[in-house]
């Protein structure tokens, strides 16, 4: 009887974690862009149960292919990186094989220029230097009206809204990618946030986060929180 009393309240505390958000601990990448430290990691601060440790290139590449990986619920990336070893791919390849949950943020679609399979991973390409192709282009402090393309645990009570960011001209998107923010801005990629999936996994890519004042912006918040919940949700099922 007692036993069957523990195993209730066990069960019990269980799901009430889970409705809650289970506490989440972040392995946060930065490198090869500067950014308002403060601003940016203040939206994480704002965020109930999540830690994280903040590592900066190349230290991640080298965390990514060790066993100390295992420590993070969620990589969010937040770096404009060039430098990768083969190893360091495969370490890549293989955590999206095993449905390792990733939020890929603004600047981290122009890391690894020269490694064609990226685009796979995040599921679009700034096309920074290649002159064979499209060249890709940026603009700052733009208003830029975002669409809600799809009811979803990450776009969740956010509504169409204009933010204050800015913009990435003629960047491939893979035609597989599940769309969950477009802009009408003339100028900009068409999706500014997306669901790829790869391997086991379904990778989020959020387009904006140059910053400051979208650090601040409550849209962008809450679907950056949300990417984050619903990604470590999604892999831990
Ligand atoms: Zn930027």
């Amino acid at each position: 009887m007692r036993f069957c009393v523990l195993l209730i309240l066990l069960v019990f505390t269980s799901s009430l974690r889970a409705q809650s958000g289970e506490s989440l601990h972040l392995m946060i990448i930065s490198g090869g862009h500067s950014f308002n430290e403060s601003a940016f990691f203040s939206m994480f601060d704002q965020m109930e149960g999540v830690t994280y440790e903040h590592i900066v290139q190349p230290k991640a590449n080298e965390l990514i292919a060790s066993d100390e990986i295992s420590a993070f619920d969620v990589l969010v990336f937040y770096d404009m990186y060039d430098e990768i070893s083969a190893p360091q791919k495969q370490a890549y390849l293989d955590m999206l094989e095993a449905g390792r949950a990733m939020v890929f943020l603004h600047h981290s679609i122009v890391s690894y220029q020269k490694w064609p399979s990226f685009i796979d991973i995040v599921g679009g390409r700034y096309n920074q230097s290649d002159s064979s192709r499209i060249l890709s282009d940026y603009r700052h402090d733009v208003d830029i009206p975002i669409h809600i393309e799809k009811d979803h645990p990450i776009t969740d009570g956010v509504e169409d809204w204009t933010m204050f960011d800015e913009i990435y001209m003629r960047c491939e998107i893979k035609d597989d990618v599940i769309p969950l923010l477009s802009t009408t801005h003339p100028e900009s990629m068409p999706l500014v946030g997306w669901i790829n999936h790869f391997g086991s996994s379904d990778v989020v890519y959020l387009q904006a986060g140059h910053g400051v004042g979208i650090f601040s912006d409550s849209n962008f918040l809450k679907l950056l929180e949300q990417s984050i919940r619903w990604s470590a949700a999604h892999h831990n099922e």
